[in-house]
């Protein structure tokens, strides 16, 4: 199983969780919400191979953190996944949009510097404008576009942009989510939670959730669960084997 967005280091307890994971050897991309968050997450899983850490600094908290961008940078060079980073157009961080758009330009330009990094991306009511920076820094790397809501057009120009998708069981719960999905090119996809922040029935996603996904997926694409495995298995393979310098 593979859980391509998910915050380990956010539940109460992150090393019961780091545990589970590889007692049930699911692949998962550990994103972080601040640069400051980076070294303690990353040795959560010291050692496993099966456990990566990404660096990020969440757009919906851009405006308490815009001052870590200094400490992202020095990061940076260790780290070879970026993550959580984005936009959010929901009205409730309207007034700190000018930082989001700030710290998001200088990750992408900052990644680009870098040589390319591998990209989870939020982009929450805001999937033209993540885009439209997207396209103007195509070096910053390879854009794995996390819980994706956007309109058709947009999914359409984010499939044409070379982005990848990862669709968890809370996306894939709503009519909307299940249609976005639908449209994904099936090499393009991979499983995420989201835990703890995605919620399935009043709780807090669990990486092994990713089931529920591979389940939805599998009747989608009118396929066994195992061919899913199999078909989101190759895509994490292809992702990791090629290089993270464009889209
Ligand atoms: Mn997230």
């Amino acid at each position: 199983m593979i859980d391509y967005h998910c915050h380990l280091d956010l539940y109460p307890d992150p090393r019961l969780v780091v545990a589970e994971c590889l007692a049930r050897g699911i692949s998962v991309l550990s994103v972080t919400t601040t640069p400051s968050a980076w070294t303690g997450t990353t040795a959560l899983s010291k050692g496993q191979l099966g456990i990566r850490t990404a660096l990020g600094l969440h757009p919906q908290i851009a405006g308490q953190r815009q001052s870590e961008l200094r400490l992202f940078d020095q990061l940076l060079a260790s780290a070879e996944y970026v993550g959580e980073i984005g936009l959010d157009g929901a009205p409730e961080f309207k007034s700190t949009w000018q930082n989001q758009v700030l710290v998001f330009e200088h990750i992408l330009k900052s990644c680009r510097a870098a040589g390319g990094r591998t990209l989870s991306i939020h982009s929450r009511r805001a999937a033209s404008e993540v885009l439209d920076r997207l396209e103007r820094w195509p070096g910053a790397g390879k854009a794995i576009l996390h819980w994706f809501s956007g309109n058709q057009t947009e999914l359409k120009r984010a499939i044409d942009l070379g982005c990848l998708f990862s669709v968890g069981p809370a996306m894939l719960s709503s009519d909307k989510g299940r249609m976005l999905a639908s449209r994904m090119p099936k090499d393009r996809v991979l499983t995420e939670s989201d835990g703890p922040f995605a919620q399935l029935n009043g709780r807090s996603a669990m990486p092994w959730d990713v089931k529920l996904a591979v389940a939805e997926l599998a009747s989608m694409w009118k396929a066994t669960q195992e061919d899913v495995q199999n078909i989101l298995q190759g895509n994490l393979e292809r992702l990791a084997a090629s290089p993270p310098t464009a889209l």
